[in-house]
């Protein structure tokens, strides 16, 4: 990769890393927000269970994008951190942050498929 598509692609990541940033503070605020309303208690936690599912993407994908920035900085963006390949141009150009190959991508999703499930236990159980 040329230096000029590294700085492109470190545009994009520090753009959408301010964005996330933002995005998570105004979050949090959110999702700690309590009404003393009994009234207004099942609506707030409606709200506040779609903030935190929110959040919790929203800060898997910071992470996402500030290991990415690490790369940058290390010069091992655009290889995929499983394999070790080179992630195609085409794929990072979609998803600048990922880590991974398609391949590598489609293997932990499959091996996540439960997780969903999971997560709605976790938060029940909140
Ligand atoms: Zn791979």
């Amino acid at each position: 990769m040329t230096k000029s598509e590294l700085n492109k692609f470190r545009n994009i990541l520090e753009r959408k890393q301010a964005e996330l940033e933002q995005f998570v503070r105004n979050r949090e605020g959110i999702a700690i927000e309590k009404s003393p309303d009994a009234l207004d208690e099942v609506q707030h936690a409606a709200e506040r269970e779609l903030a935190i599912r929110n959040l919790d993407r929203e800060s898997h994908l910071l992470r996402n994008v500030r290991a990415a920035l690490r790369r940058i900085e290390e010069g091992n963006f655009g290889v995929c951190l499983h394999c070790e390949e080179d992630i195609s141009p085409k794929r990072l150009a979609a998803v600048p942050w990922t880590a991974f190959c398609i391949q590598c991508q489609e293997m932990a999703d499959r091996h996540h498929a439960g997780d969903g499930h999971f997560d709605a236990e976790m938060l029940s159980a909140a």
